[in-house]
């Protein structure tokens, strides 16, 4: 099965990302995209997203091999549904929604007997939009597919050798498993991000000057963070429910643990903790996912 032609539904920092990084790589595989706000196909073919901008979902999808659906995960079914009229029958139907087994739900509900093969490319950033995109956003950064059981194998290699082509390394994973991974290594730091720099912005006794002022004690790099798409995040939080209250009841306990440990002075435990996460954060590095440099390379010349 050769993918040719790869129809890109949702025009924003991932659909672009995936244009830009088809076109880039000199891959032989034509792009076409739509997204359902004017706007935003308008800035996709000014910044040339993908190879054509098309007016309908329907006209996007004709003949392609391979469509990815690239918006919020809440807005999965409707795009679907959308493009349904103009797709091919031998079409592999994939996404990059950051919830998988929901994701997989509405779009079976949506295309009954189509080829899903959902998908999620763990890459991206703080910005949205159709000016967010760039062409390496996926390289060195894992995808994971979520295969639905009973697969065609052959369509599972062409979508597998499609993120491989954009730089990705890919691994193969059930989708409740994908949701509970991502409950821990993304959903809940987003949590505790927003968390936190609501707090700050709430407070009464230090002023919110003063928090901005003095962010570089470690607030704003929470702010990044906070600083993503509200309804990516909205969305993901209410599709992966489950996951994120089970990971969030263990992540309480802990808290609750150091809150003890700090009023019985309880160094031990603190210490104890700080050293582990250390070597987190030294695997991270050592595992191409960060920058190794001090403080993420940010200048501090005099
Ligand atoms: P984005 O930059 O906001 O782009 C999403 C685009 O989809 C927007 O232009 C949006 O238009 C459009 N859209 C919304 N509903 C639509 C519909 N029913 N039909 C057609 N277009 C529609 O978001 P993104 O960051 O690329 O995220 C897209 C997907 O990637 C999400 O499922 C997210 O979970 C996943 N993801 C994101 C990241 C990340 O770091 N951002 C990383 C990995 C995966 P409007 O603005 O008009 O709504």
């Amino acid at each position: 099965m050769m993918i040719n032609r790869v129809a890109i539904i949702g025009l924003g920092l991932l659909g672009g990302s995936i244009g830009l990084a088809v076109q880039a790589r000199g891959l032989a595989i034509a792009t076409t995209g739509w997204d359902r706000d004017p706007q935003v196909r308008a800035k996709a073919a000014e910044r040339g997203l993908v190879g054509r901008v098309c007016e309908t979902a329907a006209e996007a999808v004709a003949n392609a091999d391979l469509v990815i659906l690239c918006v919020p995960v809440g807005a999965m079914g409707d795009a679907a549904r959308e493009l349904a009229p103009g797709l091919s029958p031998h079409a592999i139907i994939s996404d990059v929604g950051s919830s998988k087994e929901a994701v997989a739900e509405a779009l079976s509900a949506a295309l009954p007997g189509a080829c899903i093969i959902p998908a999620h490319p763990v890459a991206g950033t703080e910005q949205s939009g159709p000016d967010a995109g760039f062409a390496t956003l996926f390289a060195g950064r894992w995808c994971i597919i979520t295969p639905p059981y009973g697969v065609e194998p052959a369509a599972l290699t062409a979508l597998s050798d499609f993120w491989t082509k954009l730089g990705s390394k890919v691994e193969l994973m059930d989708a409740a498993h994908h949701d509970l991974v991502l409950a821990v290594t993304s959903h809940i730091p987003h949590l505790i991000a927003y968390t936190i720099v609501g707090t700050a912005s709430d407070l009464e006794d230090v002023t919110q000057s003063e928090v901005i002022k003095y962010s570089a004690g470690g607030f704003r790099d929470f702010t990044r963070i906070a600083a993503s798409d509200p309804v990516m995040w909205r969305d993901v939080f209410l599709t992966n429910k489950g996951a994120v209250l089970e990971m969030l009841g263990r992540f309480s306990e802990d808290l609750t643990a150091l809150q003890r440990a700090i009023r019985s002075g309880d160094g031990d435990t603190l210490f104890d903790l700080f050293t582990r996460t250390r070597a987190i954060r030294r695997q991270v590095i050592e595992q191409g996912q960060d920058d190794g440099r001090p403080d993420f390379g940010r200048g501090h010349g005099g």
